[in-house]
């Protein structure tokens, strides 16, 4: 399966990365982080990414790492 994970406290709450995301798997989170950021987090659906790596690329600060199931070990 794929996976997405996204460092909650590198996280600015930009929103870039939920409207790159093809198939709006992604949200923003209800709570702050450490910063007072709200972050990006992964919704319900995110069984359905489909890694392309659209989230990854966009983000500025580097908190999205995206696994691709077929590869990973
Ligand atoms: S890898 Fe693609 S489908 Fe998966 S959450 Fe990121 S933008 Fe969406
Ligand atoms: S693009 Fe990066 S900084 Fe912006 S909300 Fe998404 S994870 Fe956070």
């Amino acid at each position: 399966m794929n996976e997405v994970r996204i460092n909650r406290e590198r996280c600015k709450g930009c929103g870039l990365c939920l409207k790159a995301c093809p198939k709006n798997l992604l949200q923003i989170s209800k709570t702050p982080n450490e910063r007072g950021f709200h972050p990006a987090e992964t919704g319900e659906n995110i069984v359905q990414c489909i890694a392309c790596g659209q989230c990854y690329q966009v983000c500025p600060d580097g908190a999205i790492e995206v696994i691709d199931g077929k590869h990973a070990k």
